[in-house]
Parts: structure tokens; C-alpha cells; sequence
């Protein structure tokens, strides 16, 4: 109650038009911005890593990114396109520590759900990309962890899942998003290994990664082998905000 008395005092702002708001599902952005300024993913896609074909029907499942490559996960699930506006927001959570923006972009991932293949399992284990500690220390946060917790707030009630914070990232790497495509396919390798409480994950489970943006794939698939290697997963998806 408290909230909403606070809500109609000082409605929240749309990160896009700068207005006060007063309705719509997603924090800090208004329901005609969410219509005018995002670019969701649509059908087709990529069966491998989600990105959308725009309308233009494939003559192939794979698209050009994951044909010619093995990527450990079975499949990923974009929300919405890395264009726009959306590319600044994610750059203010990540680098300008606005972890406020952890509440929109878990909002917005709940998106994912509407892939088939996410609603035919009903038990997951979470696991959000882990970072370096020393990258942790800089940044306070991992925006992987925060997006999963906001976007579980939000997902179906028969799905039953919980976080497990089951990797951790043992090579401080440079930044795949300085890197050309080239450079980003090998600079992760064996760059995570299983943490103390991803020890203890059952066999055969269901994984959820879970990760800002998904590019080349190559951060996913190398977090899937590790997972792979240690549980011979029953599936191992991977959910991105964006699809780069
Ligand atoms: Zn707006
Ligand atoms: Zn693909």
C-alpha cells in the first residue's frame, strides 16, 4: 500500500519518453514505449541460438552464426532485439551501476515463455553467467544474477525452479563485446569451472543460463560444457534480454 501511495505522489518516469507513468506492466517503461521503442524476436528463428529471421523464411534451421559450430546448449531464447534505445539502458545497468534497470529487463524476459520449449520442462535449476570476482568487486553486482531473480519473480507458477549460483568465472578475460567475432569464439575457452554450490546439482536436471545479452553464443556454450561435463543435463537452455 505504502507503494502505491508513493506511486500516485511521484509516479515513476519511462526511461524512454522521460514521462510520468501510471500504468503498465514494466518498471520504468511506459506501455506505448514498450510498443514503439523494443524490437521483440519473432518467429522464425534459429533453432539454436534465437535469432529471429525477421519474417524471411529460412531455407535451414541454422542461422549463419551457429551453422559449422557446435554450441554445448540445446537451444537459446532472446527476448528482444540489441537495437534501439535498450543498448543504452543495458550499458548504464552494467557500467554506471543502475541496477535499477534489473526490474525492467527481468520483466521483459519473461518473454521467453512463450517459446514451447521452455514451457515443456517444469522443473529448472537457474544458473546466471557468472563473473569474475575481480570484475564483481568493480562492477558491485552481477547482472546475470540480478535479471534471473527479477525475471523468476515474474514466470509462470507451474514452473518450479531456484537459482543456483553454480559456476564461477576462474580467468579474468577481456570483454567479449571489444572483441571481433574471431577473437570472441576462443577467448573464453575454459574460462569457467563449477562452483562449491554447483557441486551439489543432481544429474539429469534441467539448466536454465541465464545472461544479458546473447551475441556470438560462445559465453553460453562454454558455461553448457561445463555444466554438460559434470550432469549429463536432460536440457540446457539459455535465456538473454537481447539478442545481439
Ligand atoms: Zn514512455
Ligand atoms: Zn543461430
Amino acid at each position: 500500500m505504502l507503494r502505491s501511495v508513493l506511486e500516485i505522489a511521484w509516479p515513476p518516469v519511462c526511461e524512454g519518453c522521460g514521462d510520468a507513468y501510471y500504468s503498465g506492466d514494466t518498471p520504468g517503461l511506459c506501455d506505448s514505449c514498450l510498443e514503439a521503442r523494443l524490437f521483440p524476436l519473432t518467429e522464425p528463428y534459429c533453432e539454436v541460438c534465437g535469432q529471429s529471421y525477421r519474417g524471411k523464411m529460412p531455407s535451414h534451421l541454422q542461422c549463419s552464426n551457429c551453422r559449422n559450430r557446435y554450441l554445448e546448449f540445446d537451444f537459446a531464447v532472446g527476448a528482444y532485439d540489441a537495437e534501439g534505445e535498450i543498448m543504452d539502458w543495458i550499458h548504464r545497468f552494467k557500467y554506471a551501476q543502475e541496477i535499477h534497470f534489473a526490474r525492467m529487463f527481468g520483466k521483459l524476459m519473461t518473454r521467453v515463455w512463450e517459446d514451447n520449449r521452455m514451457a515443456a520442462q517444469k522443473e529448472w535449476i537457474v544458473v546466471p553467467v557468472p563473473l569474475h570476482r575481480k570484475r564483481l568487486r568493480e562492477r558491485g553486482f552481477n547482472q546475470s544474477l540480478e535479471i534471473a531473480r527479477e525475471w523468476m519473480r515474474h514466470s509462470p507458477p507451474d514452473q518450479k525452479m531456484r537459482i543456483v549460483n553454480a559456476l564461477k568465472r576462474d580467468r579474468y578475460t577481456t570483454r567479449q563485446a571489444t572483441l571481433d567475432r574471431r577473437e570472441r569464439l576462443t577467448n573464453l575457452h575454459d574460462a569457467f569451472s563449477l562452483s562449491r554450490a554447483g557441486r551439489r546439482c543432481p544429474q539429469d536436471a534441467n539448466f536454465i543460463i541465464v545472461d544479458d545479452v546473447l551475441t556470438t553464443g560462445t559465453t553460453a556454450s562454454e558455461c553448457a560444457t561445463v555444466l554438460r561435463e559434470a550432469f549429463s543435463p536432460n536440457k540446457i537452455t539459455v535465456i538473454t534480454v537481447l539478442r545481439g
